[in-house]
């Protein structure tokens, strides 16, 4: 057994680049109801807003996700290098690529978030 940094059901802090809504508003075209009534009275979606009446923005940055270590395995059998993975989060992650605390993470991502 090697000693890891982090353990089987541990929760921890890790960063994820995402698309997230930096502004949203009612759509002008619709007023936010998200369709149109025709002459006949007859509904038809708001193209502006795909009947969803808000129009949202997205950008894409970095944000800090908690997770909860769910295995732990070396990258292959050559390299000693400990890999983690956490429950509902497909990809692999580092040691260093985790945090045990929220602060420390946000940190990083602050860090990463300003460079772009
Ligand atoms: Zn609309």
């Amino acid at each position: 057994m090697i000693k890891t940094k982090f353990n089987l059901g541990d929760e921890v802090y890790y960063l994820t680049e995402n698309p997230f809504p930096v502004d949203s508003h009612v759509c002008p075209d619709c007023d936010g109801a998200g369709y149109y009534l025709t002459v006949t009275n007859r509904q038809l979606d708001c193209d502006k807003c795909k009947g969803k009446g808000q129009i949202t923005k997205f950008a894409l940055g970095w944000q800090v996700l908690k997770g909860e270590i769910n295995m732990i395995f070396n990258e292959d059998q050559k390299n000693p290098l400990v890999l983690y993975n956490l429950f509902n989060e497909g990809e692999d992650f580092y040691e260093n690529q985790l945090y045990f605390a929220e602060k420390e993470a946000q940190a990083a991502c602050d860090k990463l978030n300003k460079i772009k």
